[in-house]
């Protein structure tokens, strides 16, 4: 097998042909909680994931309040609030390590907040083991969709080994190089002129960071680090680089370079010795791209769609992306247990009078409307912020740590965004 996941020609699985309700392209956070979600409310999916297993390794992902209430109510949330430190505050610093604002959650309303910066492995882990076996298929590389046959409503998803599978619904989780969205012609997200780099650090005998997170701003980059549990601490620094595209380094080039670019630029602060304690295995390296929808309509192509980053790329400056992966999956759930389910009474005339697959399309277009404005609200805040955080001039850089930050980290508004109640699933 080699490493797409794709499998040698002459195998046993090429050729075959599955049948299914709902596939689910992607085995990332936003697909495994979609089948899990729909799993829950007793609809079938099978998730078609190309990698041979799930992501092992890496670094972490900040989960706020929105992500904690859709683990909620996945059943899920407990487990990781007793694995991953809660951070209390946020602290916003110069390069020098001078405070510019501070926020402690507790004097933000709608409280308790949960800020964890939770490791992805974890979080598939947990996903996937609630899961019917046989729910995700590896190495099962999507290579092309059939456009949804009209009559019936079924689309054929087709895999690089040959195999097909078809289905009532076609979901792309497939992140931000979809191909389900290139299918359907959507534009590919867009480099933002930043480039990170982002770790997990390990202190075997404890570290002992404060339960906060800071976050140090310099010229034309910035370097942040969230303590993740007693033992690991999650770091990004982040910096402009409108080349676009570097060139594919080792890790351990990587690490280099993030070490001597955070102590060029913030030589006194933890950071240089946060990096320092970072295997390679938990580092990596990403262009921030982004899109912005002008059209929710275009996401749905009669009974397939896109969600997660495949449907709203975002940059990271919020910690918002895998939290609107999640969002997605439970809306998504909602609406589709509603088209295939419904044990309403009331609508069950309508319904009959609709055949099921225009039911599946009215509920993707549904979907993708009510999402549209806060994915794109989110998009459009965290690029602001990013180009903000970092422009690189020093009158701006003035204006931005006197009045700014402060006004960012303003206890009304700071967590506003991450109070969204994404509602329940239908029996709960
Ligand atoms: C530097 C950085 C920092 C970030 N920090 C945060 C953060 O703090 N908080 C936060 O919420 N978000 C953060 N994000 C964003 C977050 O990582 C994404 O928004 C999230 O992973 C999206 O989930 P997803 O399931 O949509 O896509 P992904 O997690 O990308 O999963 C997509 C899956 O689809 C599979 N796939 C792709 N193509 C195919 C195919 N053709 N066939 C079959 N399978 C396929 C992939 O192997 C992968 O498993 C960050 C992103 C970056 C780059």
């Amino acid at each position: 097998m080699d490493s797409n996941g794709s499998v040698p020609s002459g195998d046993i699985r090429k050729s075959v042909h599955h049948e299914e309700e709902i596939v689910v392209v992607g085995g990332g956070i936003g697909g495994l909680a979609c089948a899990l979600a729909l799993h829950r409310v007793g609809i079938k999916a099978v998730v078609l994931e190309q990698s041979d297993a799930l992501r092992a390794g890496g670094s972490a992902l900040a989960l706020w309040n929105n992500a904690f209430n859709v683990l909620e109510v996945l059943g899920l949330s407990e487990q990781f609030r007793t694995m991953f430190t809660n951070l209390l505050a946020w602290e916003i610093m110069n390069s020098q390590g001078k405070t510019l604002a501070k926020l402690e959650f507790a004097e933000c309303e709608g409280g308790p907040h949960d800020l964890r910066a939770v490791e992805r492995s974890v979080v598939l882990e947990a996903l996937a083991r609630e899961l019917p076996e046989g729910t995700i298929r590896f190495n099962s590389r999507v290579s092309g969709i059939k456009k949804t046959e009209s009559k019936t409503g079924i689309t054929t998803v087709e895999l690089q080994d040959g195999s097909t599978y078809s289905a009532k619904v076609v979901i792309g989780f497939d992140g931000i190089n979809s191909c389900v969205a290139s299918w359907m012609g959507l534009q590919k997200a867009q480099s933002v002129g930043q480039v990170g780099i982002r770790g997990m650090a390990i202190f075997p005998e404890g570290h002992k960071f404060e339960e906060k997170a800071q976050l140090f701003l310099g010229k034309g980059c910035r370097t942040a680090y969230l303590p993740t549990s007693r033992t690991k601490v999650f770091w990004f620094f982040v910096w402009n680089d409108s080349s676009q595209g570097w060139q594919k380094t080792s890790e351990e080039q990587i690490k280099e370079e993030s070490l001597q670019q955070v102590l060029k630029s913030f030589p006194s602060t933890p950071l240089p010795s946060i990096i320092s304690n970072t295997p390679l295995e938990r580092i990596s390296k990403s262009t921030l791209r982004h899109r912005l929808n002008t059209d929710p309509e275009s996401l749905v192509n009669g009974t397939i769609t896109v969600a997660g980053d495949a449907a709203h790329p975002t940059t990271p400056n919020m910690g918002q992306g895998g939290c609107m992966a999640l969002e997605d999956a439970l809306i998504l759930t909602q609406k589709l247990y509603d088209a295939l389910r419904s044990p309403n009474i009331e609508e069950l005339e309508t319904l009959k009078a609709t055949p099921e697959h225009e039911r599946i399309h009215r509920a993707l277009v549904e979907f993708q409307h009510e999402r549209h404005e806060r994915t794109n609200f989110i998009t459009t805040r965290s690029y602001r912020i990013g180009r903000m955080l970092q422009t690189g001039w020093t009158v701006i850089d003035f204006i931005r740590d006197r009045f700014v930050i402060p006004l960012i980290l303003n206890k009304n508004t700071f967590l506003a965004h991450t109070l969204f109640d994404v509602g329940k699933l239908p029996g709960q």
